[in-house]
């Protein structure tokens, strides 16, 4: 909406917001805030508060540490918890330079400009991000434990659950935070949930995500309940994913859609699913950014293995719903709810133009189970592997040109030195694993 400074400051006045908080995330997709009283309103809605960038994970060098919060006026939000005669409000920030100018390290920025690359075409992104969560019991000493707090299955309405019970409250508080929820449900896993709020165009979806993930957290501990975006937090059960509904409209009208031709989809689908195809293994790192999420691209829980799409099957990577006209779609289900929601939106669309301005092939979609195939059948269609670790993906993403001048070097490089260093690490423990299977035996 257009709402001025003025129109804030006046809301907030009659709505006693005494703390403002100016949010933007990092690198990692870590929500980050400065928070403000209200003597310092006014000047952080003119975009005057500095801040040290240098404190923030894969920001900046310490000699150009001073960073501007821009906020973006259409993003202010009141929350609603806590004392009604002291209440906070949010506003989502770029991250700019001194002099102004967007700050290379920022995911919001990036995402910006890759959707200027996209408006130049003519082209608009919209995107829907299904984001898969788990609540969880503490244990006594109010540590995270994955006990699960029901016993339900996939759209399970077992009343009288407190999985159910937070859930609801979540929805009552998105809602008054201005969402659009359209549906909640039980997910497969025990404890596991799904809360699926209207698309938008992207930079308000990946808006929409980061403030998605604090509201549940901050209402399950309400309930006494953690709650996790973390990929495949049980062994043996579904993990969580973020299924991303995306697609192109022109002029107003869904560029994906075509009825004159097969599939009723547009060249432009086509070709998008190309881009989608042929970056899909370096996109991955930025998509599944933790060892864990790994662990979730397997075999048998409704995870993505392969790099394939199918107008049918939900067990590729790409699948396109029934829905056509303006409801054309693509969904990419390989990514996770731990991703950084602007940088996975940025390395998708990157990847879709890419296929468009290179018209890449879109191949054959596989409309057969892949597990039956034969490796000849499979080599036949194309269908290749997605990475079977984090380090895997680094090294796809770092050779591929496309993607690394998406998010641009400062992000490249801080991303790829962190992910490489959190590989480093997990990579030398020795796991239960290990014991239980090597000890007595060797
Ligand atoms: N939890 C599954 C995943 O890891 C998805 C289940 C579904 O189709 O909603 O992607
Ligand atoms: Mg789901
Ligand atoms: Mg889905």
């Amino acid at each position: 909406s257009g709402a001025t400074a003025a129109d804030i400051l006046e809301l907030a006045e009659a709505q006693q917001v005494r703390f403002l908080r100016l949010q933007f995330t990092d690198i990692l997709g870590v929500i980050k805030n400065v928070e403000i009283p209200t003597s310092q309103f006014r000047k952080a809605l003119q975009g005057d508060i500095m801040f040290d960038g240098s404190s923030i994970a894969g920001f900046v060098r310490v000699e150009e540490s001073d960073m501007l919060l821009a906020p973006d006026l259409s993003t202010f939000q009141i929350f609603p918890w806590g004392d009604p005669s002291a209440r906070v409000g949010r506003l989502i920030c770029d991250i700019n330079m001194p002099d102004g100018t967007p700050f290379s390290g920022d995911p919001r920025g990036v995402l910006k400009r890759q959707l200027v690359r996209a408006a130049e075409l003519g082209y608009v992104m919209n995107a829907g991000m299904e984001a898969e969560f788990f609540l969880f019991k503490p244990t006594e000493d109010g540590r995270p434990a994955t006990h699960t707090h029901d016993v339900g299955g996939y759209f399970d309405l077992a009343p009288m659950d407190l999985g159910e019970d937070a859930r609801r409250a979540i929805v009552d508080a998105l809602e008054q935070m201005g969402f659009e929820v359209e549906a909640s449900h039980h997910e497969v896993a025990h404890g596991q949930h799904e809360i699926d709020f209207r698309y938008a165009d992207a930079l308000r979806t990946a808006d929409n995500i980061a403030t998605f993930r604090f509201v549940v957290k901050q209402v399950a501990r309400q309930f006494g309940l953690i709650a996790s975006f973390m990929p495949k937090p049980v062994f043996g059960q579904n993990g969580s994913g973020m299924h991303t509904h995306q697609s192109l409209f022109r002029n107003n009208q869904n560029a994906f859609w075509d009825p004159s031709r097969e599939w009723a989809l547009s060249v432009t689908a086509l070709h998008y699913i190309g881009g989608l195809l042929k970056h899909a293994r370096a996109m991955t790192a930025v998509t599944n950014p933790l060892v864990n999420s790994y662990k979730r691209l397997v075999p048998g829980f409704e995870a993505p293995v392969n790099v394939a799409w199918s107008m049918r099957n939900r067990s590729p990577m790409i699948r396109v719903p029934e829905r056509r006209g303006s409801g054309t779609r693509l969904e990419l289900r390989t990514p996770d709810p731990a991703a950084n929601p602007y940088l996975a939106l940025t390395v998708m669309l990157a990847a879709g133009l890419d296929g468009l301005a290179t018209e890449a092939d879109w191949r054959e979609p596989v409309n057969t189970n892949i597990w039956e195939m034969s490796y000849r059948e499979r080599r036949r269609l194309r269908v290749d592997d997605l990475p079977q670790s984090l380090n895997e993906a680094c090294d796809d993403l770092e050779k591929n040109e496309v993607i690394c001048e998406a998010l641009g070097e400062h992000i490249t490089q801080q991303y790829l030195a962190a992910k490489r260093a959190e590989w480093n690490e997990y990579n030398q423990r020795v796991t239960e694993w290990e014991l239980d299977r090597y000890l007595a035996r060797y």
